[in-house]
């Protein structure tokens, strides 16, 4: 394995940015093998192999593997500006490959045809897919996902016909304002969603998509209190900031817990999957699906307090009055600076945290991607290296948390959980269990008795509501 590469920006105070894998990934987005094929087949339309034609499909060689991708993406999945495609400051719920009208487009794995060619609920025609899981054998609840092809000129298949993986769809178009591209989504609801055989819950499609990018990233803190993060990568879901005190103790968020509505209010992360479903998808539990009413008119939780500014398609709170490449989104202020890379490669996006709390001694940010890598960075009086730091890994079952760090270090620990000391130091031989009572997000970090010094780094997991 290569060493990852971390370059350092330019901060105004102490900085160290180290990468590395994190193992705990989101329990709302499993089921994915990345065997998939990309829709464009890895372009194969501008370099076709001598005797390959479109209408014979993707060729299965290039099934699950990354070196045949649609890339470079004109935009990928978040938050965009004004002056992108919608010409408005939206959460893009897809991936846009910039392509000619007529490149033929492909199904990234065997499936249902559900919609073909016009839709009411879309502006243009289009192609959906229904897939059933690898582990299910049918669409029960959480059984299924959906991919989704968008501004469609032409398609070869009908609903209700079944497609193999790979096969032809149809052929690329034009959105409204004409710039030629393919947009593909992908559509993925946790199985405790009782209509999560529906195609709800738009996730990265990165999740689901062969894809190989070094974990590389650059954060630079400002001194206007934004950060910015640069990487190459297309596949960025969060950035979680946690405060700790001058002894290195962790300081509880205001937002670190979901509200009676299930929602994060002005919370210490920007996770982009959550907030695409917190604000185009009611959490379905609390919301039966007919609330959100015609057109989806009240799709959005806070849409009472939007009033009539509110569309489906703005799935941030605000666009910030001063800066039209500024969205304001529920107390994070989100400026995506380079939403399209094309050529130049990077994704770039500043994000300002505004309802941090307490005497910070230290920020710590991780950001995470679709493959559960990790970029960290620290700001301030931190711990100084990653050796010294006790190693920490976390996964659940249903809503049993473990634990888990290595055998050698320290057995009696204190817990943290969102900055709250679990209960009395605990004694577990490598690893303990917690029982969680609800689903939500929860960043647990775990502390040597008597030395701060040597916590873990704090590490996020997702529980199923
Ligand atoms: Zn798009």
């Amino acid at each position: 394995m290569t060493q990852p590469v971390c370059r350092i920006g330019k901060p105004t105070r102490a900085l160290a940015c180290v990468l590395g894998l994190s193992l705990a990934l989101p329990a709302l987005c499993s089921g994915f093998d990345r065997s998939a094929a990309w829709p464009l087949c890895g372009r194969i339309s501008e370099h076709p192999p001598a005797g390959w034609e479109a209408a014979d499909g993707c060729p299965a060689a290039r099934f699950g593997d990354p070196g045949f991708s649609d890339e470079p993406l004109s935009s990928t999945f978040g938050p965009r500006p004004l002056y992108s495609e919608n010409n408005r400051y939206d959460f893009h719920r897809g991936l846009d490959i910039a392509t000619p009208t007529g490149t033929p487009f492909f199904a990234v794995s065997a499936g249902e045809v559900r919609i073909a060619g016009p839709n009411p609920s879309y502006s243009d025609p289009l192609v959906q897919l229904r897939h059933v899981r690898p582990e299910q054998t049918e669409c029960i609840p959480g059984g299924c996902y959906y991919s989704l092809y968008l501004h469609v000129d032409a398609w070869v298949v009908e609903a209700g016909e079944q497609v193999e993986k790979g096969q032809l769809l149809g052929y690329t178009g034009a959105s409204g304002s004409g710039f030629e591209h393919l947009h593909f989504e992908v559509r993925s609801a946790p199985p405790s969603d009782p209509y999560s055989a529906w195609s709800r819950d738009a996730v990265h499609p990165l999740r689901l998509l062969p894809y190989a990018a070094s974990p590389e990233a650059e954060v630079t803190f400002h001194s206007s209190g934004e950060l910015t993060l640069v990487s190459s990568r297309y596949d960025l879901v969060a950035v979680d900031i946690e405060v700790l005190d001058g002894k290195h103790r962790p300081v509880a968020q205001a937002g670190d817990l979901a509200d009676s509505r299930g929602y994060y209010v002005r919370p210490p992360f920007f996770d982009m999957e959550r907030a695409n479903f917190d604000y185009s998808h009611k959490d379905s539990q609390a919301y039966p699906w007919d609330s959100f009413g015609a057109g989806g008119v009240n799709e959005c939780p806070f849409y009472a307090e939007h009033g009539g500014s509110y569309s489906p398609h703005v799935h941030l709170d605000a666009q910030d009055p001063a800066d039209y490449r500024r969205g304001l989104f529920n107390g994070i202020g989100v400026r995506t600076l380079r939403y399209w890379p094309s050529d130049e490669g990077d994704y770039e996006i500043g994000l300002e945290f505004q309802q941090l709390t307490g005497n910070s001694a230290c920020l710590e940010l991780t950001a995470t991607f679709t493959d559960g890598a990790s970029a960290y960075a620290q700001q301030g009086d931190c711990i100084a290296t990653e050796a010294q730091r006790l190693p920490l890994r976390l996964t659940a079952t249903g809503r049993k948390v473990r634990l888990t760090w290595k055998p050698e270090t320290p057995r009696k620990v204190r817990v943290y959980r969102n900055g709250i000391p679990l209960e009395a130091p605990v004694t577990g031989n490598y690893f303990i269990d917690r029982d969680v009572s609800a689903g939500g997000r929860y960043r647990y970090r775990v502390c040597p008795l008597g030395a701060h010094d040597r916590c873990s780094r704090s590490r996020v997991i997702h529980l199923d509501h």
